[in-house]
């Protein structure tokens, strides 16, 4: 038997508006209580309002990137110490999409993770795999890589992150890994964590990739899939909320 709490953060991307984030907010809100803890990583420029819409309640918020610098000259960035400004407890880093787009690579992605700690904001390290790296039988070699750079970078403070297993072909393609799969991943990353650290057992894995209401309940089952971290079906009240039910 596990002792940690289920998590689901909701990933809303590129996605808002003033009017829109209001009705999903609301809704979210109304379809309370969770069993969980629920978060929403909102684009950077809706943060005060949904601080301002959840600060009564136990959901919470935070974004979807930091920089990995603590402020200067780098135009466009945001700093973790604004985010905190903002009430932020979560903040997510290493989205394939961020890594992909972006060109990330797994040490700086591991700097903001560092950063964000400093500033009191947990972060969620996202890792996975792309479907050629999966076919290439790559899998275990690619999230260790980049799980690796994180744990030496956090050093004695990697079992306060959160890890957020999230293979790309799963990205809102609708393609969902089975749970087996992802609990094949999460068991391999669970067994570096402890290697890594004693507490390893108490950190939370989430499953990100494609995750729904009618597949949520079989993957959040799995001994070491702590929870989710979901994109598209974060979008609709009712669906995140029977996604955070599922929990
Ligand atoms: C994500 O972008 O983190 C994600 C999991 O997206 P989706 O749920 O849409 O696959």
């Amino acid at each position: 038997m596990t002792s940690r709490r289920k998590l689901v953060v909701g990933n809303w991307k590129m996605h808002g508006s003033h009017k829109a984030n209001a009705e999903l907010l609301e809704g979210v809100l109304a379809a309370r209580p969770f069993g969980a803890d629920v978060a929403v990583c909102v684009p950077f420029p809706f943060l005060s309002e949904t601080a301002v819409t959840l600060a009564a309640s136990d959901i919470r918020w935070g974004a979807q990137d930091c920089s990995a610098h603590e402020q200067g000259a780098y135009t466009g960035e945001v700093s973790a110490a604004m985010l905190r400004e903002f009430g932020c407890r979560w903040v997510i880093v290493g989205h394939s999409e961020r890594r992909a787009y972006h060109g990330e690579s797994d040490q700086l992605v591991a700097d903001k993770a560092k950063i964000a700690l400093a500033h009191g904001i947990t972060p969620i390290v996202c890792v996975g795999e792309t479907l050629a790296q999966r076919e290439a039988g790559e899998t275990a070699a690619v999230v260790k890589r980049q799980l690796s750079a994180v744990i030496h970078t956090l050093g004695h403070c990697v079992s306060e992150m959160v890890v957020a297993y999230e293979p790309v072909w799963a990205i809102g393609t609708g393609k969902t890994a089975t749970p087996e799969q992802a609990q094949e991943v999460h068991a391999l990353l669970r067994a570096q964590l402890l290697a890594a650290t004693p507490r390893a057992g108490e950190m939370r894995l989430l499953y990100g990739g494609s995750v729904k209401a009618d597949n949520a309940a079989t993957l959040f089952a799995q001994p070491d899939i702590d929870g989710g971290l979901i994109g598209g079906a974060a979008l609709k009240a009712a669906d995140f909320a029977a996604i955070c039910r599922a929990a």
